[in-house]
């Protein structure tokens, strides 16, 4: 089998991407291009950087049948939804897209797959939303599709825990059903609760730790981390050392990725080990 580096691209060669600034630490390319090849599709998968304010310039240059869509990462996503004719009501609720899919009469269709990312993640953890108190971490787009995400599978509470506690305010006032905190607050709000999810950018490779004791939790709560470089955080290590079932920020990667690619693509993505080539990407080189 040939690499996505040496395949042929020929005049028929369907033309989708992952845009962010920066994205060249960006896994995406590597997940759909070997979905690509495993099914066979003429098709490529490439990273894009646009220059800090052009965004929607390359995004006219795509559309109208150019590239059949792109993915959408830091820090287009509520460029994304705004440049958009039609969005679906995921993207509208989070504020923000995950996916451009650019049609034929040039218009452009915005859908955001964060949310169906993480409640695969947490599914695969063993996670059931309805009956079950949530705690997320962060204010920024992240957790506000997780907060969405979670109210639409039916968790009769979630608290909010941000930095800026006004970000986190301007959240809590979508729902009642959402709940306010600054960091002093997590350990009160922890006690009750059957997930953890950890939205902000804290233990992620060159940022500051998560700084977060997790005695008040049950050990039947779910902690999960989006953060996925390092893959194994220090969130899910103190998780795992008390005995709490974990998420990891490649499984919601990795599920936001698959209703994409049936959305760029037209079919749903083969069943390959795309986490284990994710794993050997995210090894530390020496
Ligand atoms: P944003 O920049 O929109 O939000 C960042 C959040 O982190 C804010 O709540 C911010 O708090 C908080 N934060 C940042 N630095 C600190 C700090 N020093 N102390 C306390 N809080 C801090 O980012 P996103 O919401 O888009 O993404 C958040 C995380 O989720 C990132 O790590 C991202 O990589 C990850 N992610 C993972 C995905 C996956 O598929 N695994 C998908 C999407 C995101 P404040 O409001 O106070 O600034």
């Amino acid at each position: 089998m040939s690499s996505p580096a040496t395949r042929d691209v020929t005049a028929r060669t369907l033309l989708a991407g992952v845009v962010g600034r920066p994205v060249r630490h960006s896994l995406s390319p590597l997940i759909h291009n070997a979905w690509i090849q495993a099914a066979g599709l003429d098709a490529v998968y490439l990273a894009l950087a646009p220059q800090a304010d052009g965004f929607e310039r390359l995004v006219a240059g795509l559309r109208g049948g150019v590239a059949v869509g792109v993915n959408v990462t830091l820090p287009y996503k509520e460029e994304a939804l705004a440049l958009a004719d039609q969005a679906s009501q995921a993207a509208r609720r989070a504020g923000a897209a995950n996916l451009m899919l650019f049609r034929d009469d040039g218009t452009i269709e915005a859908d955001n797959t964060d949310g169906h990312g993480l409640m695969l993640a947490l599914a695969q953890a063993g996670y059931c939303a309805s009956n079950s108190p949530a705690v997320v971490l962060g204010a920024g787009g992240a957790a506000r599709a997780a907060v969405l995400a979670l109210l639409e599978a039916g968790a009769p509470r979630i608290a909010l825990v941000n930095r800026s506690l006004d970000r986190a305010q301007a959240i809590a006032a979508l729902d009642p059903r959402i709940s306010a905190h600054d960091w002093a607050g997590a350990a009160r709000a922890l006690d009750d609760a059957a997930v953890l999810i950890n939205a902000t950018s804290l233990g992620m490779e060159g940022q500051p730790p998560l700084e977060l004791s997790l005695e008040p939790a049950p050990v039947t709560a779910v902690v999960m981390d989006m953060v996925y470089r390092p893959l194994r955080t220090r969130l899910l290590q103190a998780a795992q050392a008390r005995g709490n079932p974990t998420a990891d920020g490649l499984s919601m990667l990795i599920g936001q990725a698959v209703p994409s690619f049936a959305a760029l693509f037209g079919q749903p993505p083969p069943e390959i080990d795309v986490r284990g080539l994710c794993e050997k990407a995210l090894v530390p080189r020496p």
